[in-house]
């Protein structure tokens, strides 16, 4: 079985470290079969730091090309990009994608209005004092995500959960809607292992919302969001057993934004 690491981020994010090359290496010491840079670009202004910035782009992309060449015979290197979704920002989004070739574009939902809800330092900031409101919010936004019908597949599902809340089994039916609108939209879903490394302890999302894509064919694909080189590839041995617990026996890759798939056999 060959693996795949399709989210790993690079300096140019600003809260990322390591050369890219050293991601790359990292992934060919563990045999992985591709390793997809994944870097942000966030074009709202209130989390334009946290991220590289559209005149950056080209950069960037060079540089994963260039990587791309150098190790072809050792492991197929990708170029992505994790865009936040926002709908005031999309437009300018698709353009800077549209002006590359890029292999894969992950959708995440990291803000909920001001607050970046992913953010340690913001957490006191939370503006929902129900858990459940906070859920339903992030829950319509990653809804809105899947409508848009821009992204080969949508980052960490659940990261709503990332310090520990977990009213999901009491909003099922609303996973159930948003799991519905995923399929709909044939887009596919990660098993992203930074969970693991959060405060939920859990990979992302949590095994009854992965039995529930399966059952609604939603394709999955695998990422470390690894933040250092040392993450590459951090704890897919859970994600496996989760994939295959889950119902699934692929994972989906993407070549020049189109659908492809790796086997889960051993
Ligand atoms: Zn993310
Ligand atoms: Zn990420």
């Amino acid at each position: 079985m060959s693996l795949i690491d399709y989210h790993v981020h690079t300096p140019l994010c600003n809260h990322a470290k390591g050369e890219m090359e050293a991601y790359v290496q990292q992934a060919v010491k563990l045999g992985l079969a591709e390793i997809c840079f994944l870097d942000h670009l966030t074009l709202r202004p209130d989390g334009s730091f946290l991220s590289m910035s559209p005149q950056e782009v080209p950069l960037y992309h060079r540089a994963v090309k260039r990587l791309a060449a150098k190790y072809e015979d050792r492991i197929w290197v990708k170029v992505g990009l994790e865009v936040d979704f926002d709908l005031e920002t999309m437009e300018q989004a698709m353009e800077i994608v549209d002006a590359h070739s890029f292999d894969a574009i992950g959708g995440s939902v990291h803000f909920i209005g001001e607050w970046n809800m992913v953010s340690h330092k913001e957490r006191d900031n939370c503006p929902y004092r129900e858990c459940e409101d906070m859920f339903a919010e992030y829950l319509d936004h990653l809804e809105a995500m899947a409508e848009h019908s821009f992204f080969d597949f949508l980052c960490h599902l659940d990261v709503v959960g990332k310090f520990g809340d977990s009213p999901q089994d009491r909003m099922e039916d609303r996973w159930d809607q948003v799991i519905s609108t995923i399929a709909g939209k044939d887009i596919a879903v990660e098993i992203n292992t930074s969970g693991k490394r959060h405060p939920k302890g859990e990979l992302y999302p949590s095994l009854w919302i992965l039995k529930k894509l399966n059952q609604a064919g939603v394709p999955i694909t695998l990422g470390s969001d690894a933040h250092s080189p040392k993450q590459v590839g951090m704890d897919f041995d859970e994600a496996v057993s989760l994939a295959r617990e889950a119902g699934y026996h692929s994972l989906a890759t993407f070549s020049h934004r189109i659908r492809g798939e790796v086997s889960l056999s051993p």
